[in-house]
């Protein structure tokens, strides 16, 4: 993969928030703008400027906040679209147009011809007004792959400065990714930006892929908020880019659990336990076998520290944990067991925790020892 030339597009405040049931105050917008900002962000997709009302307001409220990132406004391929991101203040658009058959004629009632002369012309009316332009093809995906090239290609011609390449239903698996996004860029001297959602799961490994088939450009959303099963996370994303392909783009990603925490309450989505990179159990331990792994060199079985992301490791007693976490939790409360009161209290553990159907709290646990040992004094 190459370099540093990766440059990171986030969608949650667009995308994300066209996530059914989704939506975020103003005030809320321009605070999750401002985290992405801190954390590295390039670019930010703030929303749709020609929505007007409240989604206006905050698009111009963030442009005027004075960010480092570049804000960009999304936009059909219409005049008064690309005017109402310019009243803005935006610095880029996204110009989107369906490039698909089935889209062309069951959505757009229109023609591949038609497709192409309108965004053609939004691009151009978009350059002469100085903007950055990311001409979307939407569901790019199940796009005939000779009239996606010429689209392309017409795009390129025009004056625009990538193409958005959307796995709009999200149907894409990696190896395909690859290919296509190769024949692409082979193709066409374009920028490409990948869009991938995650209907199959794989909207992660699918921008992953398209990097590595030569896309400069990735949007993403924070903990993968977005239409249906959502987009690439950009937390996963950027771990990924950093720890599994050596692309670190030095973003604060100490700051990524604050940032999950925020968007989750603010989208009224709740963050599970289980999610990749940011959920509460990405560093918890119970089973004794790995509690003791980890207390022994904790890369035994964590991929990356804990405090890389703002998360904390974590022993649970429960009814998978041995001895060996049993001493080292005591040990935080300052009473070192023996081997033979380590293994007492272990059976007491695994019986109450069967009967709770959970792991214990610290308390339940000096509670324990206390009815097995007595009060210390
Ligand atoms: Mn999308």
């Amino acid at each position: 993969m190459a370099g540093n030339e990766i440059i990171i597009v986030d969608t949650t405040l667009r995308d994300g928030e066209q996530t059914a049931g989704v939506v975020f105050a103003n005030k809320e917008k321009v605070r999750i703008a401002k985290l992405l900002d801190e954390i590295g962000v390039h670019q930010i997709e703030a929303g749709v400027p020609v929505m007007g009302g409240d989604e206006k307001e905050a698009v111009r409220d963030i442009c005027r906040a004075g960010f480092k990132a570049s804000i960009m406004g999304w936009n059909r391929p219409v005049t008064k679209d690309i005017e109402a991101s310019l009243d803005c203040g935006v610095d880029a658009v996204a110009i989107s147009i369906s490039t698909s058959d089935i889209h062309i004629k069951h959505k757009l009632g229109t023609s591949r011809e038609q497709v192409v002369e309108q965004m053609v012309k939004a691009v151009e009316f978009a350059k002469k007004e100085g903007l950055q332009v990311s001409v979307n093809a939407e569901d790019a995906s199940r796009s005939d792959m000779k009239f996606l090239t010429e689209f392309a290609r017409a795009a390129r011609d025009a004056g625009a400065d990538r193409l958005r390449y959307c796995d709009t239903v999200g149907i894409m698996d990696p190896f395909t990714v690859y290919d296509r996004i190769r024949q692409i860029i082979d193709a066409v001297n374009i920028d490409i930006e990948m869009h991938t959602h995650n209907d199959f799961g794989m909207a992660t490994a699918n921008a992953l892929a398209g990097i590595k088939a030569g896309a400069k450009y990735v949007g993403v959303t924070v903990i993968g908020l977005g239409e249906r099963a959502g987009n690439a996370a950009l937390e996963e994303v950027v771990m990924a880019l950093k720890h599994l392909h050596k692309i670190d783009l030095k973003f604060k990603t100490g700051m990524f659990l604050e940032l999950a925490e925020y968007v989750s309450t603010a989208s009224g989505r709740e963050l599970p336990a289980w999610k990749a990179i940011v959920g509460s159990n990405m560093f918890a331990h119970e089973s004794g076998i790995h509690a003791d792994g980890v207390q022994k060199h904790p890369m035994t079985y964590e991929a990356f520290h804990p405090e890389e992301v703002g998360l904390q490791r974590q022993i649970v007693i429960g009814k998978h944990s041995g001895t060996a976490a049993l001493k080292a939790k005591f040990a935080e409360f300052g009473r070192f067991l023996t081997d033979l009161q380590a293994r007492e209290l272990l059976s007491k553990v695994r019986s109450t925790t069967v009967s709770l159907k959970r792991p214990l709290f610290d308390k339940e646990l000096v509670y324990i020892y206390e009815d097995l040992f007595g009060k210390r004094d």
